[in-house]
């Protein structure tokens, strides 16, 4: 058995459930409110109302992180989830229950029980504006989800049991997932772990799924990244390839398996929009493509992370005068990463009525392929396929490199492609398409479970 961990908005019912289960478990139950209170020999309110709430949150890490390993019940205060340290301790070696509840059931129940408050607001209004800030974070750190809202403590702490004991997806769910997973091209491998973690003998019915979602998607590079990530990390994951030539299949599976979320790929990361319950404002209208599912509480919520994969690489160069190079489904995230750097970005395509489409799109400028040398700029962006293995063709031709132009090469296959040596070759920047990978691999870890890996650990195991 696990650890349990209970989070969720104060009157959500952690303390109250946590003891339930503390009993039906016969295990102790530690409150990480309770042992600020003893660590410190204040109480909270007098924490808050005399040092401010960054004194309780520094407190209350560093309970966290003295938190024994063994087996018991921690029940946390409402905003523990925010700090990605305290999700890295509190999932390891963990299961981690969300416990939620709509407004007209926390209301009533704060107001029984004041605790101190987190802004100005009334707290109805307070209530609804910290779930709605907390909500990705609250979603990230569950691998449960239980509304307390009309049920008891008692209740509750059954359905825990419950889920302790079976998982969630039933034998028939298990059984006709599996036989979706022998269709696509699973390496026999870890086709073999799968059929374990669904339908083996030894099978640990708390071990969830998750996966790369594409057509094809055999060489995607996530199964072992994420893999690794969760041994690295202690959790309770196994991370496969949901390979098929539809979407809708792909979805009604992840949702069988109550899969914990998708990294979605060629072709779908378009028509995956359709699929989702929600998606997020980047995603949504400017980027138009999703290409991280997370599934939290019945709902599938889609974020965009190419854009943050494209970005961050490039911080330092706010405000340069970019080069796109190709008006696709990944230019579109490029194009919005290059806009929110303020960077002057013109973007040229072998179909130019493409690169204005995108253009306008971004307020951004467009021009024909052979306007490159006229524009002299300092970063060049490709996010055309050229490069890519087994094509050996460059996008530019060695002449147009010009020395201090920062070259990215999005393509990843080879990681060092005939674009990138030759710029190189001319001593200019470099940024390999790896680099995208890794931050945006790196976000979507982020939103799936509230912690935030460090980049060398990434690219030890994508090396
Ligand atoms: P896409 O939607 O098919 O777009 C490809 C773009 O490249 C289009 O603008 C297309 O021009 C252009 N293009 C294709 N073949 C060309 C050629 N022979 N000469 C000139 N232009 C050509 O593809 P995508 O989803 O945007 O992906 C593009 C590339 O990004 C992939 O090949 C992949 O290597 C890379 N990528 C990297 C990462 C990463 O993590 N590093 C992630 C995703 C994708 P037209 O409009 O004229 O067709």
């Amino acid at each position: 058995m696990r650890r349990i961990v209970l989070t969720g908005f104060r009157g959500t019912g952690k303390s109250e459930v946590g003891k339930i289960l503390a009993r039906l478990l016969n295990l102790p139950l530690l409150d990480t409110d309770q042992l600020v209170e003893q660590k410190t020999g204040r109480s909270i309110p007098s924490i808050f109302h005399e040092d401010g709430e960054e004194r309780f949150r520094a407190e209350e890490r560093a309970v966290i992180a003295s938190l024994p390993p063994g087996n018991a019940i921690i029940s946390t205060g409402g905003g523990a989830i925010l700090d990605p340290k305290n999700m890295e301790h509190l999932r390891r070696e963990s299961i981690v229950i969300l416990l939620t509840a709509g407004i007209d059931a926390i209301e009533p129940r704060l107001a029984r029980a004041p605790r101190p408050a987190l802004t100005s607001l009334p707290l109805r209004e307070e209530i609804a504006t910290l779930l709605d800030q907390r909500r990705q974070h609250y979603s990230a750190s569950a691998d449960l989800c239980i509304d307390t809202s009309e049920t008891t403590p008692q209740e509750a702490g059954e359905k825990i049991l419950h889920f302790l004991r079976e998982g969630v997806p039933n034998v028939a769910q298990r059984t006709k997932a599996l036989a979706f997973f022998r269709t696509g091209r699973i390496p026999p491998r870890a086709l073999h772990q799968l059929e374990e973690v669904l339908t083996g003998a030894g099978r640990d019915p708390q071990t969830r799924i998750m996966g790369v979602a594409g057509y094809p998607c055999a060489h995607s590079k996530s199964p072992a990244l994420f893999n690794g990530l969760f041994e690295q990390y202690g959790l309770n994951y196994h991370y496969t390839w949901f390979e098929d030539p539809a979407i809708s299949r792909i979805m009604e599976v992840a949702r069988d398996v109550d899969a914990k979320g998708l990294s979605v790929t060629i072709p779908f990361k378009a028509d995956v929009m359709e699929y989702v319950d929600e998606v997020d404002e980047h995603a949504a209208r400017p980027i138009g493509t999703v290409n991280t599912v997370v599934f939290s509480c019945g709902t599938a919520v889609g974020y965009n992370t190419d854009w943050l994969g494209v970005r961050k690489p490039l911080i330092h160069l706010k405000g340069a005068k970019a080069v796109l190079l190709g008006a696709g489904g990944v230019a579109a995230a490029a194009a919005y990463a290059l806009v929110d750097l303020d960077m002057d970005v013109t973007i040229l395509n072998r179909t130019p009525a493409k690169a204005k489409i995108l253009a306008d799109r971004f307020g951004c400028k467009f021009a024909d392929w052979d306007a490159f040398d006229a524009i002299k700029p300092d970063l060049v962006v490709n996010t055309t396929p050229l490069g890519m293995e087994p094509d050996t063709r460059s996008p530019l031709k060695d002449a147009q490199i010009l020395p201090g132009m920062t070259i990215y090469d999005l393509v990843y296959t080879p990681p060092e492609t005939p674009l990138i040596q030759a710029a190189r070759k001319k001593g200019c920047p470099t940024i390999l398409g790896t680099e995208m990978f890794i931050h945006q691999a790196r976000e979507q870890f982020y939103l799936n479970f509230g912690i935030d890996v460090p980049d060398a650990i990434i690219r030890e195991l994508v090396a």
